[in-house]
């Protein structure tokens, strides 16, 4: 499953997309960002909108709620236009906003200067609504594989990316929200791979708004998963989970869906934010959903 093809299954009740323009103006008004997670210790799970089954967005929360899922991670693209009917949607429920998943255009390390704009343009517009909805943060990635031109990768870059973060994420603190850092496996982005090194990166761009995040699909790159949750310490603020063969519902790969280690991580440190699905299935979905829940639920109380 891609990024587009999560967008076009988004929820059907949620379809108005709003493409207003961004201001780069500060942005004072939202608080909750801080105040979303919850207690230590717990695994707070999460669910993109488009895992749950169900025909209409209160479908898919009231199966999330039957479930004792607490959070809804939501894609980025649009968000700005949505802001009221998702916090209709969650009125009264006990679902938290998590993070949200990108949808921005263009790229931070993006060569074009035309590019480059289209990125603090739209990224900065979807902080502002993340920020609204109290959500722990905007997933991004600083290039994918396929974007270009791009800078090159280098230690120049490297400052130039800290210097660009460390001011988004201070737009991001004062909009109540930050900006997440997501690795990826080489296949898809060889910029950034491993949770330690984004942690480094977030170090060095010294804004409380810049955390990283691991993703337990991409993970494949690291030695330990455990090493890896470690190392990124206080910048972890969301973890996206996944079967770690073919990226369906954990449990859909048999004995290779193991979390025990990177959980044990988790707990830990006193992980207080969400493990979020980012999978498809070939299953029946309520069913490989379901036993996907108590799956990560088990291994998390063995860790
Ligand atoms: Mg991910």
């Amino acid at each position: 499953m891609n990024r587009k093809e999560f967008f076009k299954v988004s929820f059907a009740g949620a379809a108005a997309i709003a493409a207003a323009s961004a201001g780069l103006t500060a942005c004072a008004s939202a608080t909750r960002g801080k105040d979303a997670k919850s207690p230590a210790g717990k695994l707070n799970l999460s669910f993109q909108e488009n895992t749950a089954p169900g025909e209409t967005y209160g479908e898919k929360l009231d199966f999330m709620e039957n479930l004792g899922i607490a959070g809804l991670e939501l894609w980025g693209g649009g968000l700005a236009g949505r802001v009221n009917d998702i916090r209709q949607a969650l009125n009264g429920r006990d679902i938290q906003v998590t993070a949200i998943c990108a949808g921005f255009e263009g790229f931070i390390l993006a060569e074009d200067p035309a590019v480059k704009a289209q990125f603090d343009t739209t990224m900065r517009e979807i902080v502002r609504a993340a920020g609204e909805l109290g959500s722990t943060g905007v997933i991004m990635v600083p290039a994918f594989n396929n974007q270009k031109p791009c800078r090159p990768h280098t230690l120049e870059t490297r400052d130039f990316l800290c210097s660009e973060l460390h001011a988004l994420g201070e737009y991001a603190k004062s909009c109540g929200t930050t900006v997440i850092l997501e690795p990826l496996n080489r296949r898809e982005a060889f910029y950034l791979r491993l949770v330690g090194d984004a942690a480094a990166i977030a170090r060095d761009a010294d804004s409380e708004g810049v955390k990283v995040m691991g993703d337990f699909w991409h993970m494949q790159e690291e030695v330990s998963d455990y090493g890896a949750f470690y190392s990124a310490g206080k910048y972890l603020q969301h973890v996206h989970v996944a079967s770690r063969g073919n990226r369906l519902m954990p449990g859909e790969d048999g004995e290779k869906d193991n979390y025990r280690d990177g959980f044990r991580a988790l707990k830990e440190l006193g992980y207080d934010k969400y493990v979020s699905f980012e999978c498809g299935t070939q299953g029946d979905r309520a069913t490989t959903v379901t036993r996907a829940v108590e799956l990560l639920r088990a291994q998390w109380a063995e860790a």
